[in-house]
């Protein structure tokens, strides 16, 4: 059927795109309504920065408002069961087929919950027709207590698609993390890294030329330096870009001025997911409607982004190409 033209249709074939989230954190996309089930007073209203105008001063005020929001809820594997539910039937409903999302794995020396029991709780939560893989991530100050032994059993989970290295920038990359994530890919297991968000362009080639990676979560900053994004171009790596949370963590000044134009028109393969949906109050619905709408991206181009997804993803042989098959067809009509 072919799809109008006109900017009133676009959210429909939003819709209608066979899409993925290859960068979520599951913590982060807590649903709000279980917290004001919690605590109706407390959470009567959700915070701030869902606003469209929001912006955080700082990655610190960012930090503390998520703490905030997660410690209450977070305390059992049963609690990870019952958000990633939600979590999952909320993007099943925006017509997402394939989903990657990471839990903190360090929070098991706070909670009384085995690292494996809560990758376990979230596969449990998986519907029919979806196929969702599950990183830990871990942070890069994080090697230390019980850690590397926790780490050291992960290797060993069957189920656990791989790893993603998340936290501050500015600490310095570890000795201990390029060595877990080859041993990692050595035990089959998916590698990802947090890089060139608010970190430079040097981040991000470290990530790719230390860590090994071939998926960076954000990667934008690599915009500043031409060599590292033909560095991303030669070695295939995608970035997993998450605009905006960009733009209301003050990352890129708007969608219109966002770095993925430039990154999409060199060739670096660019994918669209939500990021923290719980802190942001986005959908992946919105981030595609805005990049069309905000950052003037043409319907062939969101195709494109969807496309990526299924392209970096690793799923069933028949899910990617029932997607690449039906966006084929949108290309057409759209
Ligand atoms: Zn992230």
């Amino acid at each position: 059927m072919p799809v109008a033209a006109n900017d009133c249709e676009l959210p429909t074939f939003v819709q209608r795109l066979p899409k993925t989230e290859t960068h979520l954190h599951l913590e982060g996309a807590l649903p709000y309504e279980l917290l004001q089930r919690l605590d109706p007073v407390k959470f009567a209203r959700p915070p701030a920065s869902w606003a469209p105008e929001f912006r955080f001063g700082s990655f610190g005020e960012f930090d503390q408002l998520i703490l905030g929001l997660l410690a209450p809820w977070f305390t059992s594997a049963a609690r990870y069961h019952e958000a990633a539910a939600i979590m999952f039937r909320r993007l099943a409903e925006q017509n997402v087929r394939y989903v990657e999302t990471s839990f903190h794995l360090p929070v098991v020396q706070f909670i009384p919950a085995r690292g494996d029991e809560i990758l376990q709780a979230i596969l449990e939560a998986v519907p029919v027709g979806m196929t969702v893989r599950v990183f830990a991530g871990l942070v890069r100050d994080c090697h230390s207590g019980p850690m590397p032994a926790v780490i050291a059993d992960a290797l060993r989970w069957k189920w656990l698609a791989g790893f993603d290295l998340h936290g501050h920038e500015s600490l310095p990359l570890e000795e201990w993390t390029s060595e877990v994530w080859r041993r990692a890919r050595n035990a089959d297991k998916e590698t990802k890294a947090h890089a060139g968000e608010f970190g430079g362009a040097g981040n991000v080639r470290e990530a790719v030329e230390r860590l090994g990676v071939r998926r960076v979560q954000h990667g934008v900053r690599a915009v500043d330096d031409p060599a590292v994004v033909a560095l991303l171009v030669r070695e295939g790596v995608t970035l997993d870009i998450t605009p905006i949370s960009n733009v209301k963590l003050g990352v890129a000044r708007s969608l219109r001025e966002h770095p993925i134009r430039r990154l999409h028109e060199a060739g670096v393969r660019c994918t669209v997911s939500t990021d923290d949906p719980l802190i942001f109050g986005n959908t992946l619905t919105d981030e595609y409607v805005g990049l069309a709408r905000e950052a003037g991206f043409a319907r062939s181009e969101l195709v494109q982004f969807a496309r990526n997804g299924f392209l970096a993803g690793t799923m069933p042989a028949s899910v990617r190409q029932a997607a690449l098959a039906e966006l084929a067809l949108l290309e057409r009509d759209g």
